[in-house]
């Protein structure tokens, strides 16, 4: 990845941790929370590996002896953690990614791969649908490409209007599932 920019210590992400207790108005120093800086800065590590990946490279690796099969790819139900980027607040759901492949197929489990290393960053839900789409049409370059996700966002369950319950369903259609009928019902209704 490029232009990534430069990170702090592990010291500095500390002490901001420790000033947000102290604006959220608690004792950085008692007991319970002596460690908590030290955990969260390492818990980033983890919530935000995809800023440590180029998930396109998961669909470099393909397979092109596919016996004829022409008919769409669709993996559902995947599970989505994502951080909305203008609360830093985690929203959560399911994607559902399909293609309809020319002579090659990825690995199924890369598909998973793709939507965990464009979500584990700060995100807001329409670009992350968009960059999952995108990566696919462009490196397998398949006759179509369809996402759909759809998540509750806790900046809204949470704060704000606090509406628990409310989901927020994005898509992006690409190729013959935007463009065909038959392909665009058949893969609406396998991601529902
Ligand atoms: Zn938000």
């Amino acid at each position: 990845m490029t232009d990534k920019p430069s990170r702090p210590s592990v010291e500095e992400a500390e002490a901001a941790v420790r000033t947000l207790i102290r604006w959220a108005g608690d004792d950085p120093d008692r007991e319970g929370l002596l460690e908590t800086p030290a955990r969260v800065t390492r818990s980033y590590r983890e919530l935000f590996h995809g800023y440590e990946e180029d998930p396109r490279e998961y669909l470099k690796r393909t397979f092109e002896e596919v016996h004829g099969y022409d008919e769409l790819v669709v993996l559902s139900n995947i599970p989505v953690v994502s951080f909305c980027e203008h609360h830093m607040l985690p929203f959560q759901g399911r994607a559902h990614v399909g293609y309809l492949p020319s002579n090659r197929v990825v690995g199924i489990s890369k598909l998973a791969r793709v939507v965990g290393g464009f979500a584990r960053r700060l995100q807001i839900q329409e670009k992350l649908t968009a960059e999952i789409a995108g990566a696919i049409q462009d490196i397998l370059q398949p006759r179509g490409v369809g996402v759909v996700i759809r998540s509750e966002h806790s900046c809204m369950t949470m704060r704000g209007v606090n509406t628990p319950g409310t989901w927020l369903t994005t898509s992006t259609l690409l190729g013959a599932v935007r463009d065909d009928s038959r392909t665009r019902h058949e893969f609406l209704e396998l991601a529902r």
